[in-house]
């Protein structure tokens, strides 16, 4: 296939360089990250856009992807697929949607989970909204990305899973995070404390697969100083997204709120920034009651 690739940062340039490694021939732009060996490097989006089968982008948020459609759209071809990979607004997602059924085009959006590992790897989830015949059309190449794709509806719906899917995630990390620094307060040992739970009714992906407790359970950050893996500025925002969607669906979503709050607080007034979104661990550990 012919294949524009638009966001060659952390995670878009290795999912273009395995797209280029599988034999398509694969045409990338990035305001400022270089472009990998295997993809041949167009002068701006629209040069990478125009004539293309898929068009895959791979942006920071809503606004940035809102932007680049408007000024890659009237390039592409009429029954090519506009593949958005980042993740963003349920809205940004339907808006483009709208826009791209009005020409013609295809529209897919399809967030990942796997992070910059599974981007590399190969071995992302794609969690994917849109018509059943662009998602056909694409397919091979969520394999070649992926190791996963799901179907979940219409456009938006790929927006939909992977914010709710992560509203669990933080809030389980959260609980995970405070009922060990309870545990050090009572005495109770992290190793018998995570035997117990990720064997009982407490488990969870946050405990069983990824536990924040250094030295307990399977490898993960909090293994590696709480390098991430995934960063809490990350999970900070895919909560804020999970907010934003849920005031307007009108949406009951106390715990994630609170999640939210404490990311933000964690992010931006202590030294969360540029640590896994485990290292919640060490900040409960280090306070008291409020
Ligand atoms: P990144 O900041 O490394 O990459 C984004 C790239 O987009 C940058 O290279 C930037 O220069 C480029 N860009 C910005 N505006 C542009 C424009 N107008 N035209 C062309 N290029 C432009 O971010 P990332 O970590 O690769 O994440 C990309 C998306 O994937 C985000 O939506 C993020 O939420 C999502 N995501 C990231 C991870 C992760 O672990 N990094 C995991 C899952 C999902």
């Amino acid at each position: 296939m012919k294949i524009g690739f638009i966001g060659l940062g952390n995670m878009g340039a290795p999912m273009a360089v395995n797209l280029s490694k599988a034999g398509h021939h694969v045409t990338g732009f990035d305001l400022a990250a270089p472009c990998p060996s295997g993809v041949t490097s167009a002068a701006t989006a629209t040069d990478a856009a125009s004539g293309q089968d898929v068009v895959i982008t791979m942006l920071p948020n809503g606004a940035i992807l809102k932007a680049v459609a408007s000024e890659i759209l009237p390039a592409m071809s009429k029954g090519a697929v506009f593949l958005d990979c980042s993740t963003v607004e349920v809205d940004a997602a339907r808006d483009v949607a709208e826009k791209c059924e009005d020409i013609g085009v295809g529209f897919l959006d399809a967030p990942v989970s796997g992070g910059v590992g599974g981007a590399s790897g190969g071995t992302l989830t794609f969690m994917v909204g849109g018509s059943d015949a662009s998602y056909d059309a694409a397919k091979p190449l969520f394999d070649i990305m992926g190791q996963k794709s799901v179907h979940c509806g219409p456009a938006g719906n790929g927006q939909a899973a992977k914010i709710c899917n992560n509203m669990i995630l933080g809030i389980t990390m959260i609980g995970t995070c405070e009922a060990f620094a309870l545990a050090d307060k009572l005495g109770l040992d992290r190793q018998a404390m995570f035997d117990v739970v990720s064997t009982s009714s407490g488990y969870s992906w946050s405990m069983n697969a990824y536990c924040p407790a250094p030295g307990i359970g399977p490898q993960s950050p909090a293994d590696n100083g709480y390098k991430p893996g995934f960063a809490s500025e990350l999970m900070l925002k895919d909560l804020r997204l999970s907010q934003a969607a849920a005031e307007t669906a009108d949406a009951d979503t106390p715990l994630g709120a609170t999640a939210m709050g404490l990311y933000e607080t964690f992010v931006e007034q202590e030294d969360g920034k540029g640590t896994d979104f485990s290292a919640m661990l060490p900040r409960f550990e280090k306070r008291g009651r409020p």
